[in-house]
Formats: C-alpha cells, structure tokens, sequence
C-alpha cells in the first residue's frame, strides 16, 4: 500500500483549510485547522481516505508509529483564541491551540492567573497540557491542571462533536472530561475547554529552611500537608542538587526546603508558619531568604543562571514512602558506584515526585537503557515508588475496549498508548 497521501486525499485536505494552510511532506500532509468545524471534516476525510490523524501541539513530542497509512498531522496552533472570559464565574473558555504561557498572560492582565503551575510547564498548547497527564502542572493550592477543567470540546474519530457539560456538581454518569484528558489524542482531538482561574495572589511570600536530612524533610512537608498547608510551590533538595541547582553549600546529610505561598496576606502567612512549625517538628531552622528567592527567580525564568540538565529517573511516592523510596536509591547507588543527586517537589496530600540525576563514572548522565539506571529503579518500585509514565499493564485492556469503541478504525494516533 503506498504510504504517500493520494492526491484526491489533498486536494479535500486543501478544501477544508484552504491553499495556506496544508502543505504535504514525503508520508505525511501538515494541515492547520482554524475551528473545530475545520478539525471534524478533517477527521471525516482521514476515514474516507483511510489515512491516520495525529493532533500536535508545539510538537514537543511525537511517538514513532510502524503505521503505514498517510498521515495528518493536525497542527492546531491556529486555534489559539480565548472565545469567553467570565471574570464573575473566574471561567475562561480558550480554544486548544493557546500556549499556556499566553493563556497565562492574558489573564493575569486582568488580574488572574491559571494557578501557580512553573512557567517551564506551560510553555505547550493547552490541548496538549490536557491530553499529557505529566507531574509539572500541579501545585498543592491549585491542584493539577486537569483539576481546572471544567468541561472539554473534542472531535472524535468519525468527525462527531462532543462536549462535556459546563455546569457546576454535574451528576450525569462518567466524567468524559477526565476520560479525555491524559488520552494523548487517541480518544478524541481537543478542541477546546473551560478552565476555572483564580485571581492573582496579594502576596507571595518565599521561605527556605535547613534540615539534618532528607528524612526529616520529608516528615516536615508531611507534616505541614496534614495541618491543610497549601503551598503554591515547595521543594527538597539533596546537598548535592542544592549546589547544582542554587550553589548553596549543605553539611553532609543536610537538605534545603524551600517554599512559596501565596493569596490574602494573612493566608498566605499561616501557610509559611504551618510549615515553618513542621520544620521545627522535624528538627530543622529557617534558612536565609536569599535561597528561596534565587529558586523562585529559576523557576520562573528569571534567574541568569543555566537551567541544569534534566534529571533521568522521575518517580512518585506517598507521604509514607518518599524517604524510604529516597534511601533505597541512595544505597543503590553506593552500590553501583554511580553519582547521583535528587531534588523532590509536586507535593500534594497524597505524596510527592522525585527527581533524580544519576551519572556514571565520567560524569555523564546514565542513558535510559543502562542497566544501572534500570537497578536503580527496580531498587525504588521495590522500596514502594511508582515509575512516572509507566502504564498500568492490568488496565491496557480496558483502555484498548473505549479505544476501540471511540475510534474501531484507529485512525486517532494510532502509535501511541499501545
Ligand atoms: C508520554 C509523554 C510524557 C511526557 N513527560 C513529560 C514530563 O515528565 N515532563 C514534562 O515537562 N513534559 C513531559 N512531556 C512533554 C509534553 O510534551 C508536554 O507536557 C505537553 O503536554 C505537550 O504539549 P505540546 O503542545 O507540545 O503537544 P505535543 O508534544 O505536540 O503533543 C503531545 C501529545 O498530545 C497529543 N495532542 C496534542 N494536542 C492535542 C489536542 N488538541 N487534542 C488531543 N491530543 C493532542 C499529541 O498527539 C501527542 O500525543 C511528555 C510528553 C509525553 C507524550
């Protein structure tokens, strides 16, 4: 079967988008739809032509497929409009094509904000915030980003619309909004959504604390969650990471807690003084200001500092198990004779993430393939972590039957979550 897209395909394609708006290359045909309207006759054409029908976002990431059909690249950026802001309700309904960072900047202009999510995190479009379930878009006052959603707009395989319903404590069955969120396109195209937003805080006030260890920090942020803090932003660091990260100089076991907590004035001071009891609790001191304001200034892009490479192992763990998960490592380690260091944050009431940075012997970070890397993170699943974006093998099957129902022809991303 040829893989090329037959002319009559393109020249529907061109129709639809108009002549600007298409361009084929090779195997694939980019087509830029400008409305859902746009997006469902796509769909409609890619059954017809037995053609495939991948939505992209900034194209931060795209899975190899051994499909052979033609491909659309669906490239949504043209549905980058804000359609309704209603700053009484705090709702705003923007098409799936905006960035976070503009979405972001619109309404903080008017005194709103998406939530406290790091900037780094928002700089993809919003349909592929939602389709990707990552750990970088949640803060332990706004919840995730799929928490804000509050209704979807999606084309699905065959070309049909679906909306989810706007309304508060709606009781109506299965929550499709959540279905269609972490679905990475292969249940339906995003379209659009409704998002709560929150106003702009009063105050943000930074605070960094020194702990003995690790151990103990982990206890203090525990602790702090079960007294209702809620921090806009909070982090760990190893002593190592805390010199990577903030050229801080830590005792040997020592870790630095740094957070942020914003709202009313007096909120967001209850907050810091929660935590700074639990620090205490856990054996720790307030630390200068100036570190929690050099994290605050590189995690909003601010510092003039390089970013540090990205960590290679990401896990998540409960309250319980971040500290034995982090001890685990650190004895694997020791063991394999491989540097490491590790910073933790995403924390919320129901644990926290781990981000660790492994190199080998010269100093270069171990490839996701070393069998080192692999040691460790059998050694943390077994101390109790959970390996980010690792699927659940028991659910694939539940997963394939509402696939197979939504879209029998596979024509939605038919590589991806097999
Ligand atoms: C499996 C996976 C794991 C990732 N892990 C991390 C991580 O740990 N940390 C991190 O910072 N980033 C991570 N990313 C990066 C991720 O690319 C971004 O977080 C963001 O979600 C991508 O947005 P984008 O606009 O660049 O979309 P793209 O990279 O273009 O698309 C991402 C996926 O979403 C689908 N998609 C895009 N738009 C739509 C839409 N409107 N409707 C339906 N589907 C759509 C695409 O087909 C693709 O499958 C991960 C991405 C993937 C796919």
């Amino acid at each position: 079967m040829s893989t090329k897209p037959r002319p009559a395909l393109l020249a529907e394609i061109k129709t639809i988008v108009g002549e600007g708006n298409f361009s084929p290359e090779g195997r694939h045909c980019h087509a830029n739809p400008s409305s859902a309207s746009e997006v469902s006759q796509l769909a409609i054409c890619a059954a017809k032509h037995q053609a495939t029908l991948i939505p992209v976002g900034n194209g931060g990431h795209s899975t190899p497929t051994d499909d052979l059909r033609p491909q659309i690249l669906l490239n949504m950026r043209r549905m980058h409009h804000v359609l309704y802001l209603d700053p009484t309700s705090l709702v705003v309904h923007a098409q799936a094509g905006i960035t976070g960072l503009v979405l972001e900047e619109l309404l903080n202009r008017r005194g709103l904000t998406l939530g406290t999510f790091a900037p780094e995190g928002l700089g993809s479009t919003l349909g592929g915030l939602l389709s990707v379930r990552t750990p970088g878009k949640s803060s332990r006052q706004h919840g995730t980003l799929e928490d804000t959603v509050l209704g979807v707009s999606a084309v699905l395989s065959d070309g049909r619309s679906l909306h989810t319903r706007v309304a508060p404590r709606r009781a109506s069955g299965p929550d499709f909004a959540r279905v269609l969120c972490g679905s990475e396109g292969t249940l339906g195209i995003i379209t659009s959504a409704h998002l709560r937003v929150h106003k702009l805080p009063e105050s943000r006030l930074l605070a960094a604390f020194r702990l003995p260890s690790m151990g103990d920090a982990f206890t203090a942020v525990r602790l702090a969650m079960r007294e209702e803090a809620a921090p806009a932003a909070m982090r760990i660091y190893d002593r190592a990471e805390a010199m990577m990260h903030l050229g801080e100089a830590c005792q040997r076991d020592e870790a630095l807690l740094v957070a942020a907590t914003a709202g009313p004035t007096s909120l967001a001071a209850c907050d810091r003084d929660l935590i700074a009891s639990a620090v205490s609790a856990g054996g720790g001191k307030r630390g200068r200001d100036d570190i929690a304001v050099a994290w605050w200034e590189r995690r909003t892009g601010k510092s003039e500092h390089a970013a540090p490479p990205a960590p290679n192992l990401q896990i998540s763990a409960t309250p319980r198990m971040l500290g034995p998960v982090y001890d685990a490592i650190v004895v694997t380690c020791e063991e394999l004779g491989v540097h490491f260091r590790a910073h933790a944050s995403r924390f919320d009431r129901d644990g926290g993430v781990l981000f660790v940075s492994v190199q080998g012997a010269q100093g270069a970070p171990l490839s996701a393939k070393s069998p080192k890397l692999q040691a460790i993170e059998e050694a943390a699943e077994s101390a109790g972590a959970y390996l980010l974006g690792k699927p659940n093998a028991s659910l694939q099957r539940y997963s394939d039957l509402l696939r197979d129902g939504l879209d029998p022809s596979s024509v939605l991303n038919p590589g991806v979550l097999r």
